[in-house]
């Protein structure tokens, strides 16, 4: 799951904390239940999906649209090049491509 999910998720896990806390000011008990039941879970299951579905791999080439991106350097974390078109960009994280460093430890 991509990072950029973390920002509006976190929101909408605050917004449930909120949300909560208001109908715990006035709700029926069941109502107050299912609101925390809901806070906990969000999360929970954000936590749960980003640990166990694995990154999406983009290895297509944003000028040729091969699927030929591989590492300019093996040794670096940034910097690709399509083996297709030779297209590069030094700026995108070689992660994308599913790829780590060697002295990269688990
Ligand atoms: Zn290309």
């Amino acid at each position: 799951m991509s990072p950029w999910l973390s920002v509006p998720v976190s929101l909408g896990a605050a917004g449930g904390l909120a949300g909560a806390l208001a109908l715990a000011a006035w709700a029926p008990e069941a109502a107050v239940g299912t609101a925390v039941g809901v806070v906990i879970l969000v999360p929970l299951g954000y936590f749960l999906a980003c640990t166990l579905l694995p990154g999406v791999e983009e290895k297509t080439c944003p000028r040729c649209r091969e699927d030929a991106l591989e590492p300019m350097d093996p040794a670096e974390r940034y910097g690709v090049r399509c083996a297709a078109c030779a297209y590069e960009d030094p700026d995108v994280p070689t992660a994308r491509l599913g790829w780590e460093p060697p002295d990269r430890r688990p």
